[in-house]
């Protein structure tokens, strides 16, 4: 079904609907004294997994997304993309293992400065997520506001970043995943010029120019039942456009 895509260098006429993609940042073993926007706890985390997998969900990778919306390759039923963004080590040590047991793969934005340092993954450990059949994506150097980036800096937050992770995975990392959520026209532009494949956001609808670089996500509340997520997917990832 090719007329709902999105053609090269020309406006789309309708959006195939949209794939539901959830972002997490921590998992703890207690919210308390968490912020629960950033925050899940790992059983409730575990349940929101259970959940997906209960209802026949089945998680898709960037390249998948990339093929659907560009050459209406059909996707499996029922996708959904899960996404971790920062680094942080409970996405290796928790997250990894309950998407294993769940059969799902997870994909995982990395700000590169972190690599390495305690409470983060170290460069063998996001290899081996890539080996499993994860995905890693771009999270910048060292998350900054890509709105307010100067010429320079591009080439240190998008560019060098990308490379240190193709380095170590051994394969292409052609996602990004804007710091905070947080874009614009200018910010896409850039990124645009420095080949990344797609972007991924966190505010606002999509951009009607450049639908690839304004992918919505779902920040998932550490507060958010199981029971409601399914819910909440579907509300949040209705065709909406700007
Ligand atoms: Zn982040």
């Amino acid at each position: 079904m090719i007329m709902g895509c999105l053609g090269a260098g020309r406006q789309p006429r309708k959006l195939p609907p949209q794939v539901p993609i959830l972002c997490y940042h921590n998992i703890r073993s207690s919210l308390e004294g968490h912020q629960p926007d950033y925050t899940i706890d790992r059983q409730q985390f575990r349940q929101h997994l259970k959940v997906l997998s209960d209802s026949g969900y089945h998680s898709i990778t960037p390249d998948q997304l990339y093929q659907y919306l560009t050459r209406g390759i059909p996707l499996p039923e029922k996708p959904v993309m899960i996404t971790f963004d920062d680094n942080r080590l409970e996405h290796y040590t928790i997250a990894a293992p309950m998407l294993r047991q769940y059969g799902f793969t997870g994909v995982f934005f990395i700000m590169t400065v972190t690599i390495g340092k305690p409470g983060y993954m170290s460069a063998e450990q996001l290899k081996k997520l890539s080996d499993d059949g994860h995905c890693i994506g771009n999270h910048t150097w060292d998350h900054p506001d890509m709105r307010k980036l100067t010429l320079q800096e591009w080439r240190i937050q998008v560019d060098m970043p990308r490379q240190y992770l193709e380095k170590i995975t051994g394969r292409p990392v052609q996602g990004l995943a804007y710091p905070y959520g947080a874009w614009n026209e200018a910010a896409i532009k850039e990124v645009k010029a420095r080949n990344v494949q797609m972007a991924f956001q966190l505010m606002g609808k999509m951009s009607n120019a450049n639908p690839l670089y304004s992918i919505r996500r779902l920040q998932v509340s550490g507060n958010l039942p199981a029971t409601e997520l399914l819910e909440v997917m579907r509300s949040t990832f209705r065709e909406e456009r700007r």
